[in-house]
């Protein structure tokens, strides 16, 4: 019996013609039903305003799983069963009369709908009314919300009210995709099922931590819709603090939703504020200008199509955070992510501190401390760096650190790592909240991250330029090398 043979839904997709499912979600539900994780009679419900039959809406979907999936991972019998599971329903979101074709096509099916709304979240008002007004809102339907989640406190707690007024919060699913991602659930099972790990976490052992997200990319096309974010907005609010909170925060007491999301606010809540008094020292802020990638030149960001000569949003952040609590007092978490870097590589480092006592080669000491690097991507995995003695009869006592690696797709023997979307789908069917951020982690992220951008504001200073295709403003490297610490040189 698979993991979710007991759980039958109804997905209902709203959105189903945009890029987000095109690309992602249509591909991410094929490759579930090849792995034997959806339900026999789980239906799936495309939902947009362009007026399409079900023959339609299958043609599309069968387009793009052959353009998004590779020929040799495409298996015809699991496609003509896939394809089987789509049907079709137009609706304009805003307008009541679709809705009411919805309930008459699911009148009388008792099993759960799921509504995903990969839509603008300016329509998450519209859905969550109209599901309630045609009687789709009670539980166990639910609701699933892709980001942004607003772009300030007062704007989320805006959507979060709309969704609220007719969805319980055990109904409702925000979506951080970077919690699907395989290291990232790792990083409970290394914390909390590994002694040698678990009775180290805390500021005797750990030095300080990195996170580095970093994208190759620049606006690509979408000036005007990213400038109104930044990377601030866009990775740092969510992303970046989930995989903090992960990193930082004390056992739960089980595996529960709520046990884990309780622990995490706690860290949320810890976080020290960066007000103007401290934002030089522990905040950066970049613009990319023209450089080059991949030994071709590109324009800043100014120069992108569409741009706005006088505008100050920031493509790179670089955070010095601190937690306010007796685990991590002394322990800075370096926090960096920005566009038109040198690589696309998330990962996280965690420093760990030298030995108290040390009896090697004086110019080796930097040597003898661990560090843990858990990478996101590319090559999901997981490797900590030991030293040890080095080999030969020359070298007497020399150390040599060297990596202890875990290749996720190499030690787990599979042609391909899950994308994170096919996780958090599987988990939404089954009705486990745990990989799903709650309102209250949402709003806190929101309030450190109001108080960093309003810091910056005050300033009025200009974010600080960078050419693209390096890592970032050199005061960037001056908010870790203060401390006498540097970026990792190895991503
Ligand atoms: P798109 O603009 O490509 O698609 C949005 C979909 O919503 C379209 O099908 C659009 O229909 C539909 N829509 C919008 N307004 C209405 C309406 N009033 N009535 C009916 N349908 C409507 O956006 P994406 O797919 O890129 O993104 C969807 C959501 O997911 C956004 O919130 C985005 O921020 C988020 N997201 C996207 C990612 C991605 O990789 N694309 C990654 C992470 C999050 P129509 O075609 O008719 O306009």
């Amino acid at each position: 019996m698979s993991v979710n043979s007991q759980h039958a839904c109804n997905l209902a997709l709203f959105g189903a013609l945009g890029d987000l499912s095109r690309r992602k979600l249509l591909k991410a539900l094929y490759f579930l039903d090849d792995a034997g994780l959806i339900h026999d009679d789980t239906r799936i419900i495309g939902i947009a305003r362009q007026e399409m039959d079900d023959a339609g809406f299958i043609d599309v979907a069968k387009e793009n799983l052959e353009r998004f999936i590779k020929a040799k991972e495409l298996k015809k019998n699991v496609l003509e069963r896939f394809l089987k599971r789509l049907s079709y329903v137009t609706i304009d979101m805003t307008e009541i009369s679709g809705y009411e074709k919805l309930a008459e096509k699911l009148k009388g099916d008792d099993k759960p709908m799921i509504a995903y709304m990969a839509t603008p979240p300016s329509v998450f008002g519209d859905i969550c009314s109209n599901l309630d007004k045609v009687g789709l809102n009670k539980s166990p339907n639910r609701v699933v919300l892709e980001k942004p989640l607003g772009k300030d406190l007062a704007s989320s707690q805006e959507i979060n009210d709309v969704v609220a007024a007719h969805f319980g919060e055990e109904q409702t699913y925000r979506i951080d995709h970077y919690l699907g991602k395989e290291t990232v659930q790792n990083l409970i099972a290394l914390r909390f099922a590994n002694n040698l790990f678990g009775s180290q976490w805390n500021q005797n052992h750990i030095d300080h931590v990195q996170i580095t997200v970093a994208e190759e990319v620049g606006v690509e096309g979408r000036w005007s819709y990213y400038d109104k974010s930044g990377q601030m907005r866009d990775m740092v609010q969510n992303h970046l603090l989930q995989l903090l909170c992960l990193l930082a925060m004390d056992p739960p007491f089980d595996l529960s939703a709520d046990a884990i999301r309780d622990e995490k606010l706690k860290v949320l809540r810890a976080l020290k504020p960066i007000t103007t008094e401290t934002i030089n020292t522990h905040a950066v802020r970049g613009q990319y200008v023209a450089g080059n990638h991949q030994g071709k030149p590109v324009p800043g960001y100014l120069e992108e199509d569409g741009a706005n000569l006088e505008s100050h949003t920031e493509t790179f952040v670089a955070i010095k955070a601190e937690i306010s609590n007796w685990r991590w007092a002394g322990v800075p978490f370096y926090l960096r992510t920005g566009k038109r870097l040198p690589s696309k590589v998330s990962e996280i480092i965690v420093q760990f501190k030298q030995q108290p006592h040390y009896i090697f080669a004086p110019d080796q000491r930097n040597l003898a401390a661990n560090k843990l690097v858990l990478r996101l991507q590319p090559d999901e995995g997981i490797s900590l760096q030991i030293a040890t003695k080095d080999q030969g009869l020359d070298k007497g006592m020399r150390l040599r650190s060297g990596p202890l690696d875990i290749n996720f797709s190499e030690a787990f023997k599979q042609d391909r790592t899950p994308d994170a979307y096919e996780r958090l789908l599987l988990e939404v069917m089954m009705g486990n909240q745990s990989l799903f951020v709650r309102r209250d982690e949402v709003e806190y992220a929101w309030r450190w991250v109001d108080q960093i951008i309003d810091a910056w504001d005050q300033s009025n200073e200009p974010p600080k330029k960078y050419q693209a295709g390096s890592w970032g403003p050199v005061s960037s490297i001056a908010l870790i090398s203060r401390d006498g610490r540097s970026w990792n040189e190895d991503s």
